[in-house]
């Protein structure tokens, strides 16, 4: 049986470890976090991605921590209301945390071996097999290795060169976190622009008693990726502090909360998505960025594809190659929606703009031309890599 790691225990390491591990692979999950995750942002999840959650039996599980958010409204500066719309009920919104620890608990059943709290730091390859070294454990021989370790991957850097050369900066600063519902509201989201390069938003999630907040700015330098989070809080305050509505009160609460998301708006483009005996996968591969609301869902169904191409190719060098041959152009839209939608987000708001843009994301959830057709893999043949 071919022993392959996995790089990485978020939305795509999970989901290719499990689909792995029922294939009959020995597959080892190494994540840097002490534990899963918990507390992160709602994704959303539509289109082959629902197919491929309820071809592992958790649809049902997913579904019932849907976070049955029913609309979104957009006001101006000074709380009047001037867009309103229901949310797209074709797609599946889920808190990122609650969706990874579906996916462990399904892997963990089908045979996957998770190591908490450690990262690769070499990779060597050689003909038929793949030297990793790791921060806290022994040196160890797979297969087969698989980078599902996010935007700036480590298994990207060691294995295919710097993340700058693969990062594509779309201009612009995500900032997430959690804060009680201090607005009192009900199953909705609301957010406030000034109609340039500024944002704010607040929405419930299933628990009402809570609210994330997102804060989106321009800023045309890209700053560097380690600053401290007092570094993070003035630079978000810096540009979000004239937005108006709530920004004020939000930009108080951020000051006091130490679980922040923070990160430039990124695409990551490669020309390969494998190379010899290592392959990537989700956002270390084919980050979308998050405007494209698309990342979970092609994070999913590429996990699904690899693992099911590792199956069932001759070698994995062609499971590689169909893997990317099959996804290539649905990420590439993916990509260009996430691209588009920088300018939907900082338009001044208008029900119009809204509307149209609602039914574009309902017919893309609805009928992607450019999604791959998720084939049923055979899950009875001997495992072998060549
Ligand atoms: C604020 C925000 C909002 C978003 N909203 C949406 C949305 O509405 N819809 C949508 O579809 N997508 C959304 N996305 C994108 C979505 O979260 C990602 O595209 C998706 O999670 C990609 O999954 P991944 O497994 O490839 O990467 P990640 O989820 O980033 O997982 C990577 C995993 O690797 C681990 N890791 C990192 N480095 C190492 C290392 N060196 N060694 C071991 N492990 C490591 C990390 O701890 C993490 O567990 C959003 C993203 C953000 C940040």
């Amino acid at each position: 049986m071919s022993k392959i790691l996995v790089s990485g225990g978020g939305v795509a390491g999970s989901m290719t470890a499990y689909w792995l591990a029922r294939y009959g692979f020995d597959t080892v999950v190494v994540e840097k976090s002490p534990s899963l995750r918990t507390g992160g942002q709602p994704v959303d999840v539509q289109g082959g991605a629902l197919t491929v959650l309820e071809r592992m039996g958790a649809l049902d599980a997913v579904r019932a921590r849907h976070t049955d958010r029913r609309r979104m409204s957009m006001v101006d500066r000074y709380g009047q209301v001037l867009t309103a719309n229901d949310e797209d009920p074709s797609s599946l919104e889920i808190l990122i945390d609650e969706l990874i620890q579906i996916e462990h608990d399904h892997g963990e059943q089908a045979g996957v071996r998770y190591r908490f709290g450690d990262s690769i730091t070499t990779i060597t390859q050689h003909p038929d097999h793949v030297e990793v070294g790791f921060e806290h454990a022994e040196t160890e021989r797979f297969d087969l290795v698989i980078g599902a370790d996010g935007v700036h991957s480590e298994v990207r850097a060691l294995s295919f060169g710097p993340e700058a050369r693969f990062a594509r900066y779309l201009g612009c600063y995500l900032a997430f976190f959690g804060l009680d519902n201090y607005l009192g509201l009900s199953h909705e989201g609301m957010a406030c622009t000034d109609g340039i390069g500024a944002g704010v938003s607040v929405f419930t999630v299933h628990d009402q008693n809570a609210l994330r907040s997102g804060l989106i700015f321009k800023a045309a330098e890209q700053l560097p990726r380690h600053l401290s989070i007092q570094q993070q809080k003035r630079f978000i305050a810096d540009h979000v502090g004239d937005v108006g509505w709530e920004a004020a009160n939000l930009l108080e609460r951020l000051g006091t909360t130490d679980a922040l998301y923070f990160d430039a708006m990124t695409q990551i483009q490669l020309a390969s998505w494998s190379t010899g005996r290592v392959a990537l996968v989700g956002d270390a591969a084919y980050c979308a960025a998050p405007t494209s609301g698309r990342g979970t869902s092609q994070a999913l169904i590429g996990a699904y594809v690899l693992a099911g191409e590792l199956a069932t190719a001759a070698t994995h060098s062609d499971a590689f190659a169909n893997f990317q041959r099959i996804l290539a152009d649905y990420v590439a839209d993916n990509q260009q929606f996430g691209r588009t939608q920088i300018g939907f987000l900082f338009a001044p708001p208008t029900q119009e703009l809204s509307d149209t843009n609602a039914a574009n994301l309902a017919q893309f959830n609805n009928d992607n031309p450019k999604e791959p057709n998720l084939k049923i893999y055979s899950s009875q043949r001997p495992i072998t890599t060549r």
